[in-house]
């Protein structure tokens, strides 16, 4: 039986994108060939890419505004190397906005190009809330930030109007939700939340914030390059852009981002209404900064944690337990996780407090 899988990522897709991607295994669109084996330059797979880069667009309300899409490979990680390349001078300077684990990342791997300035940072309060009231340097090169911090469960609900580049790692709540996105320069997200399967990045960049930095950039972290070759630069992961491509596509028939924003609403509201009626547990997030898509919270009292586990393992529950810096639970409903998985956890919770 198919368990309601709460796993941060990789996490679980919608039933009709594992059937289509499953058969496109055994057989790719009729063609007596697998989308494992198929030529990625054949007619069919140029047209997924295609369409998977057009829909991303589409999807963000971007299409016509001077951006362009990327599948690459490397994980949300290599991007945390490919934006400072891309974008920092020589000498220059990149402002930080601290919010968790994978923001301090980024942090790490952009000082190796220049001078990072932490505009920021919630670190001393273990990331349970998002930094506010911060000034970005306007003579940096770029700000970065992390809309969803997928650890510590804290989202931004604002970004900084600013008049230098803005670069926003979206890995774990990219398509969830309705932002302008024109704000952004730059957008990735590592496809195995929202998605597909692990193996490929969303980028999402602005093209006329290319080309400025002035450094000799090796072809494979060369956004331009990328680009040029329509995401074909070398071999692309073609099976988790194919399977990325049915995310979409349903995602588009639901309603696009405004129809799944409201679910995920929904399913958001539901799960911490019960966290905050139940007297059994706590929520670990700043109220104002909780994320609807990874939703952390405590036992009150860690005795009844042994009839807890067991009794949401019985529900047929999986992925539930807390990342190891924050600990207890966290539940992550992201676009695929379907309300009545979230009610069972709800249930469960109610039925914990009428068992102790
Ligand atoms: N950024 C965020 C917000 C994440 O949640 C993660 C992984 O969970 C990463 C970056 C790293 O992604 P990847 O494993 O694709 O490099």
């Amino acid at each position: 039986m198919k368990k309601h899988n709460y796993s941060a990522g990789p996490s679980i897709l919608t039933p009709e994108v594992f059937e289509k991607s499953a058969q496109a295994i055994l057989d790719f669109n009729n063609s007596g060939l697998s989308i494992l084996e198929i030529s990625h330059r054949s007619k069919d797979f140029v047209a997924v890419m295609e369409e998977a880069r057009a829909l991303a667009l589409d999807l963000l309300g971007l299409t016509g505004k001077g951006y362009q899409a990327l599948f690459l490979a490397g994980g949300a990680s290599l991007e945390f190397i490919m934006a400072p390349y891309n974008l920092m001078k020589e000498g220059g300077k990149a402002a930080y906005l601290d919010s968790g684990t994978w923001a301090s990342a980024a942090i790490k791997e952009a000082k190796a190009f220049g001078e990072t300035v932490i505009v920021a940072s919630s670190k001393e309060q273990n990331y349970n809330h998002i930094p506010k009231g911060y000034t970005v340097p306007e003579d940096a090169d770029y700000f970065h930030c992390t809309s969803n911090n997928t650890i510590f469960g804290t989202q931004m609900k604002e970004f900084p109007k600013l008049n230098i580049p803005v670069v926003c790692d979206m890995s774990s709540d990219i398509f969830s939700r309705v932002l302008d996105f024109t704000q952004f320069d730059i957008i990735y997200a590592g496809a195995q939340k929202n998605m597909g399967p692990a193996g490929t990045t969303l980028v999402v960049i602005k093209e006329e914030v290319l080309g400025k930095n002035g450094r000799v950039i090796p072809s494979m972290l060369d956004y331009a390059k990328h680009i040029k070759a329509e995401s074909m630069y070398n071999t692309p992961p073609v099976f988790p852009v194919y399977t990325s491509l049915l995310t979409l596509q349903w995602l588009k028939n639901l309603g696009g981002v405004a129809a799944i924003e409201k679910i995920n609403n929904e399913k958001a509201a539901l799960l911490y209404n019960e966290i905050d009626r139940n007297p059994l547990f706590r929520g670990t997030a700043a109220v104002e900064d909780r994320s609807n898509m990874n939703v952390t919270f405590l036992l009150n009292d860690e005795a009844h944690k042994d009839t807890f586990d067991a009794m949401w393992k019985a529900a047929n529950i999986s992925g539930l337990p807390g990342h190891r810096s924050v600990g207890g639970y966290r539940a992550s409903i992201y676009n695929a996780m379907p309300i009545e998985s979230v009610q069972v956890l709800v249930d469960v919770m109610k039925a914990l407090e009428a068992a102790v």
